[in-house]
């Protein structure tokens, strides 16, 4: 028996790059990311180099070959030196390869594959700015032609939208028909009609881009159909269902980073003629931390292996997501409080790993949501 944390010889391997990735190429540059609202120069096609942009796409298609789980590791990792940087590796493998992985047709894996595992980053576009977690009451239209559709409406929120060279847009065939009209469209950066909007100035993850999309008649053939007309709600919900692991991950980064500046932080700082981390009182701070951190990895770790053994994981998702966001905005407002005043200004990392730590709780599923899933669960 092994524990749930244990990890094969290739994980730990490929776990142990990113990190050296992330140690030497983004950390050094994770506050003026933050501060310049924009990922360093250069940084996107090395993360093509590094292999984490199509970590689950076949070898013949030019990708990674790995798991899922690979993917959790890898956003973990990234996440430990900066979120912004996590989540467009997030977004690109949990949501868009693996939609394109599970939906696209022959013809369209055999297009974008290749081309998400090379150069070309993804955006998901579900929301919009009248439904969230209402998220099929969407009003984007899809009109059909004669050998396609005509797309109309905008999109909010759209992570990974200024890089992005593709897009899985969600709109509807018939308003009328409810959730059953949503279908998912790949939409090229380019398309006529297409354009991405305002870009949000946020609280946290800074770097990552979130803009607003504007759809005016966009044409997209049939064939840019991800699965079936009017399935698109199943597309959205099993890739959602699986993101959120990716979530947890991100989170689990954060809550990771923080205690380990606690940590180091405590055991140099000195007060009362001792280090701070000898105060009883700190220490059980600290192990508290440890121990939310501990949970969330054993919750995000289970639920990313039940999916890659292909068995249930909906509950154990929406578990690891609350439990990973919840933990990481609580450790990260520790390891505030432990550095004191330092921990209140930009010259430390800490105050922006608690900025960083706040939108877990709120995107791929609010902790509202996650809890309605889980409650679901229990009282069925
Ligand atoms: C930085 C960022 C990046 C994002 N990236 C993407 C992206 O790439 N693609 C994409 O499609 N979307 C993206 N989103 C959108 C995100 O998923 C939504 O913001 C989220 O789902 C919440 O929707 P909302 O903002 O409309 O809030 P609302 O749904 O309006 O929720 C408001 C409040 O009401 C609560 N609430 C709502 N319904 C219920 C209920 N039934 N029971 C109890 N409480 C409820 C919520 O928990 C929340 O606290 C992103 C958002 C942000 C901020």
């Amino acid at each position: 028996m092994s524990a749930l944390t244990d990890l094969s010889e290739d994980e730990t391997l490929f776990q142990a790059s990113v990190l050296e990735f992330a140690r030497r190429e983004i950390a050094p540059r994770s506050r003026d990311m933050d501060e310049a609202a924009a990922f360093a120069d250069g940084l996107v096609p090395k993360l093509f180099a590094l292999g984490v942009m199509g970590i689950e796409v076949p070898e013949t298609h030019g990708g990674g070959g790995g798991r899922f789980f690979h993917a959790v590791l890898a956003v973990e990792a990234l996440a430990r030196a900066d979120a912004s940087v996590s989540v467009l590796v997030d977004v690109q493998n949990t949501l868009v390869v693996n939609a394109v992985t599970r939906w696209g047709s022959p013809e369209i894996k055999q297009a974008w594959l290749p081309r998400l595992a090379a150069d070309t980053v993804g955006a998901y576009a579900l929301s919009e700015a009248g439904s969230g977690s209402d998220a099929f009451a969407l009003a984007t239209r899809a009109v059909a032609t004669g050998d396609g559709f005509v797309l109309s409406g905008r999109k909010l929120w759209i992570t990974n939208a200024q890089e992005a060279g593709v897009f899985i847009v969600f709109a509807t065939v018939d308003p009328a028909a409810g959730y059953k009209g949503i279908t998912a469209f790949l939409v090229e950066r380019g398309a006529a009609g297409f354009a991405v909007g305002r870009k949000e100035d946020k609280l946290g993850i800074r770097a990552s881009s979130t803009c607003e999309l504007l759809l005016d008649n966009v044409a997209v053939p049939a064939s840019r159909v991800l699965g079936e007309v009017g399935q698109g709600y199943k597309v959205a919900i099993e890739t959602l269902n699986e993101g959120r692991i990716g979530i947890g991950a991100q989170m689990l980064g954060i809550a990771q980073a923080a205690l380990d500046h606690a940590v180091r932080y405590t055991k140099e700082r000195r007060q009362f003629g001792r280090a701070v981390a000898d105060f009883q009182g700190v220490q059980f701070q600290l192990a508290r931390a440890a121990t939310d951190v501990a949970a969330a990895r054993l919750l995000v770790y289970n639920a990313a292996r039940l999916r890659d053994a292909g068995r249930p994981f909906l509950t154990e998702a929406a578990m690891c997501k609350l439990h990973a966001s919840e933990a990481a905005e609580r450790v990260a407002s520790l390891a505030v409080n432990l550095f004191g005043g330092y921990g209140f200004v930009k010259d430390y990392p800490v105050e922006k790993l608690y900025r960083d730590a706040k939108i877990g709780q709120i995107y791929e599923g609010t902790s509202n949501l996650q809890l309605q899933t889980i409650a679901r669960h229990l009282l069925a």
